[in-house]
């Protein structure tokens, strides 16, 4: 029988044309955030982890269908080994690709000059910067390393945003001085719904802290002035450029603005899925195309036994059936997803 031709973009049922794929490159992670892991849990066995050839070759598929954007996640990404080596191989092989990366950074030391260089982004996970809430929160005590290489980022100029889960009962009151990091320096700090990931999820109608009260908050401190909004960013088509947060301004009362935005990433009380133009690949060689949407499609051995043609067929084929994961989480009460956030890289 003839084979169908590939399409030359991934697009979905619902006109969403996927463009940033999100690439777990391990599930092992140096923290173990209460929202994210309930407990310390055995990591996937190495042979079932993508090599890093396997997943340079699922981005030169992507790339192929137009995707121009790649963020890399975990686990924690420098928990893996040869990571750093990973990214300047990408880099070299894909020079004009966005290279993104989400990280608890306690790890960085090492590498910022190379980020730097490389013109990788990243997003700094930080809840607090209380050291002993950090402590209770991650159960480590880490915060001095994250904060020391925070300060490197912003002497070196790497582009930076900062990324809050905001949990009721837990960081509520932590919100003036992480907003303060955007009032003083030229970073985003956005605070991101609390999402109910995983079966063991401690997430509850009482530790969600919604956007809407988020945002009430802040306007006791500042005043807050919209810079851009993400459903008209939507309708004007270039969502897929500004990603999902709601941005602002900050001013004291006494006029001074801020250098960075405040952010709210309202990804339960108000979904941005009509824009969404995500593809996520997880460790062990799964495509997932919505984080609320537990099906998911196994490409490494495909990819080990049929080759990259039979991947990007089954690529094709889960973009097209790229659900709204606004309307899985509607008709759900309790956690959405049977993965924590860890296992798909958030
Ligand atoms: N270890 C890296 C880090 O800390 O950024 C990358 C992986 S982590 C799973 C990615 C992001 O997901 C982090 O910002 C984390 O705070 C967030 N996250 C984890 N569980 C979440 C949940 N239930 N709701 C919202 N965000 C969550």
């Amino acid at each position: 029988m003839e084979k169908k031709e590939l399409p030359r973009e991934l697009r979905d049922r619902h006109g969403r044309t996927v463009r940033y794929l999100r690439i777990s490159v391990t599930d092992r992670c140096n923290l173990c955030c209460r929202y994210c892991r309930t407990q310390e849990v055995p990591f996937i066995a190495h042979e079932k982890i993508l090599r890093f050839e396997e997943i340079e070759e699922v981005i030169r598929l992507a790339v192929n269908f137009g995707v121009h954007k790649l963020r890399f996640t975990g686990g924690e990404p420098f928990a893996r080994k040869g990571f750093m080596d990973f990214l300047k191989k990408l880099r070299l092989r894909f020079p004009r690709l966005a290279l993104k990366l989400t990280t608890n950074g306690t790890l960085l030391a090492p590498y910022l000059g190379d980020l730097k260089e490389l013109d990788v982004s990243v997003n700094l996970s930080l809840d607090t910067l209380d050291r002993e809430k950090f402590a209770a929160i991650t159960r480590r005590d880490m915060l001095p390393l994250v904060t020391d290489n925070l300060q490197r980022m912003l002497e070196l100029g790497i582009p930076l945003k900062i990324n809050a889960v905001a949990v009721r009962g837990v960081n509520e009151a932590d919100l003036p001085a992480l907003a303060s990091l955007a009032m003083e320096h030229p970073v985003d700090v956005r605070f991101i719904e609390f999402m109910p990931m995983g079966d063991e999820s401690i997430w509850s109608g009482d530790s969600f802290w919604p956007a809407a009260q988020i945002l009430e908050a802040a306007r006791t401190h500042w005043r807050l002035e919209a810079v851009r909004d993400s459903a008209e960013a939507a309708a004007a088509g270039d969502a897929r450029e500004r990603g999902p947060a709601r941005l602002w301004k900050l001013r004291t009362p006494d006029g001074r603005l801020s250098r960075g935005n405040f952010g709210l990433i309202t990804s339960v009380s108000q979904s941005f899925c009509h824009s969404c133009n995500r593809l996520r690949l997880t460790a062990d060689g799964h495509l997932r195309t919505c984080l609320f949407d537990d099906r998911e499609y196994s490409i490494r051995d495909v990819l080990r036994n049929e080759g990259p043609e039979a991947v990007a067929r089954i690529m094709a084929e889960a973009v097209a059936d790229k659900p709204v994961g606004a309307e899985i989480l509607a008709a759900r009460h309790g956690p959405v997803a049977r993965k924590r956030m860890s296992a798909i890289g958030g």
